[in-house]
């Protein structure tokens, strides 16, 4: 019994740790350009207009969001 109490215990610390792992890595990748996550970081809001026009429609900005990612992709062409 004390076996199946301990691997219960395993399970269940194992479940917590890859749902925090999980948690952080949604945090580790926002879908968010770099340009809000700056003005946002300091304490401000984007002034990029295409940025100000998506936060009126409560969304984010696509036009910053796929430069940025356009970039990462030809950064990880590089490698
Ligand atoms: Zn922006
Ligand atoms: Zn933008």
């Amino acid at each position: 019994m004390k076996s199946l109490r301990l691997f219960f215990a395993v399970v269940a610390s194992f479940a917590l740790v890859a749902g925090a792992s999980f948690a952080a890595d949604a945090k580790a990748e926002p879908q968010k350009p770099g340009c809000c996550m700056k003005a946002e970081k300091a304490g401000k809001k984007c002034e990029k207009k295409c940025c100000v026009e998506a936060a009126k429609e409560g969304k984010v900005c696509e036009k910053c969001l796929k430069k940025q990612q356009e970039k990462k992709e030809k950064k990880e062409e590089k490698k």
